[in-house]
């Protein structure tokens, strides 16, 4: 789990609440639209399913501080479109290959464990 930004079944993201726009990871403090004058910006669960606006294999382990499972196993990664919120969120693609994913495919958030034991959220086929 990361706190703040991931309960277990939604990712937590952030509205401000003079011009509506949706923040994730959440933000705080003043809305990031430069054209609102907004500072009021309120926690919000966000979508659980959305649409596959790209995605993408990783066949070479990422960089420290990542830890990757010893062998390597590649993973498949997805940036989802979310279906309210119109964001784009990056995650990992669980019970789902690369040959599996198109552009425009629906996925659903569900949560997975890393090589190095956190809970995360990831994306999967829809329920
Ligand atoms: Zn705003």
């Amino acid at each position: 789990m990361i706190p703040g930004w991931f309960d277990g079944t939604h990712l937590l993201g952030t509205r401000c609440t003079s011009c509506q726009a949706v923040f994730f990871p959440p933000h705080h403090g003043f809305c990031r639209d430069p054209r609102c004058e907004g500072e009021e910006l309120v926690e919000e669960r966000l979508s659980r399913r959305g649409t596959v606006w790209s995605y993408t294999n990783a066949c070479y382990p990422p960089p420290a501080p990542f830890v990757s499972a010893e062998p390597y196993v590649p993973v498949t990664l997805a940036a989802v479109e979310l279906e309210r919120e119109r964001i784009v969120v990056l995650g990992q693609v669980k019970g789902l290959a690369v040959e599996d994913l198109r552009v425009g495919m629906e996925l659903e958030l569900t949560q997975g464990t890393l090589a190095d034991g956190p809970s995360v959220w990831m994306w999967g086929p829809p329920r």
